[in-house]
């Protein structure tokens, strides 16, 4: 048995033109399939290619880490994005926001903030933390919250292959564009309702393990 990354849920022109059809092709049939190739070669053989890529994520170091977690991430990442992403979150989302943060307003400049910030290739993230509370995470390479018992909430790729092309170097108008137009907060709101809105990582853990099958397919 192999991992296989799940199908794009919209068309590669579907975010443009705030992110291109080239840079979404690219990075889905280049950059995601990739991490399963090169997943399923660093199994061949070994007693870790039974484990589930949550397992694989949460147990691992080195190449079978690396590229679990980013077949996880990007997984996560394309679910985060929408054509008809941007505006605002909505109620029960935005009351949890405001607990938070105080304003919608200053969680999406910690979160632009974070992702600018991240030095080198990595992401951003919006989580809900072992205590229950809302909160903005930077984490580095292929870095996972679920590492560290958050449940990841959404997230922003920040590595250059997201942007490069149609960025180049302008890393903050791509983050910028991005929260304005693409973050579909249905998605982060239903993450949100699916793990009791705050009730902490056990449930979280179910979740993502009752998902996983949404995270790769087994073919
Ligand atoms: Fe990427």
């Amino acid at each position: 048995m192999s991992f296989k990354v799940p199908a794009l849920p919209y068309a590669f022109d579907a975010l443009a033109p705030h992110i291109s059809a080239r840079t979404v092709e690219l990075h889905y049939e280049k950059h995601h399939q990739g991490y399963a190739k090169k997943l399923n070669t660093a199994l061949e053989g070994k007693p870790e290619a039974e484990k589930s890529l949550e397992e694989l994520i949460l147990t691992t170091e080195g190449d079978v880490f690396n590229n679990a977690a980013q077949i996880w991430n990007h997984t996560f990442y394309w679910r985060s994005l929408g054509p008809k992403g941007g505006g605002e979150p909505t109620a029960g989302l935005r009351a949890a926001i405001v607990d938070a943060f105080g304003t919608v307003d200053t969680m999406k400049h910690e979160l632009a903030a974070a992702a600018k910030g991240e030095f080198g290739s990595g992401w951003a993230w919006l989580v809900l933390d072992k205590d229950g509370r809302l909160r903005v995470a930077q984490s580095s390479d292929a870095h996972n919250p679920l590492r560290k018992g958050h449940t990841p909430l959404l997230t922003i790729d920040v590595w250059e292959h997201a942007y490069y092309l149609d960025y180049q170097n302008r890393r903050a108008d791509y983050v910028e564009s991005l929260i304005d137009h693409l973050i579909d907060w249905g998605f982060v709101a239903s993450n949100l309702d699916a793990i009791g809105g705050g009730e902490g990582s056990r449930k979280a853990d179910r979740h993502y393990r009752e998902a996983a099958s949404e995270f790769a397919e087994r073919a």
